[in-house]
């Protein structure tokens, strides 16, 4: 199993899915991804911050035709989660039937197939998930 990109997310031990974003001590902001200089206040002393795993969900929409370049299985669904450490990112949704999302549902963060590398090797992504009601 291969990445899209290691620094964007990762997989504890324990299974459990997190953003890697940054913290600021100067503003006490996170920022999603890491960086070592703040973008609101540009402080440059940034230290790395998980993110996640539960969100809100604020925007959605399910992307029917492959964007430039996208290997990968369409429809899926693309959106605005906002996470619970209150910041809001663009991501990937694992539902892409919009008769299944509403604007205010809890979403969880997981690790998703994107498509096979030409070696056949399996790349993935993070994106949220609709979290399954009790
Ligand atoms: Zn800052």
């Amino acid at each position: 199993m291969r990445l899209v990109n290691d620094k964007l997310f990762r997989e504890r031990p324990d299974g459990a899915v997190r953003l890697i974003g940054g913290y600021c001590a100067g503003c006490e902001r996170v920022h999603f991804p890491q960086g070592d200089t703040c973008p609101y206040c540009s402080l440059s002393e940034c230290t790395e911050s998980e993110l996640g795993p539960r969100a809100t969900l604020w925007l959605f929409t399910s992307v029917l035709r492959p964007p430039p370049g996208y290997r990968g299985q369409v429809p899926f669904g693309f959106g605005i989660v906002e996470l619970e450490q209150g910041l809001r990112v663009v991501t990937r949704l694992t539902e892409p039937d919009l008769a299944k999302l509403h604007r205010g549902m809890t979403m969880k963060l997981v690790i998703s197939p994107l498509h096979t590398a030409e070696d056949g090797e399996r790349v993935t992504t993070y994106a949220f998930a609709p979290e399954p009601t009790v």
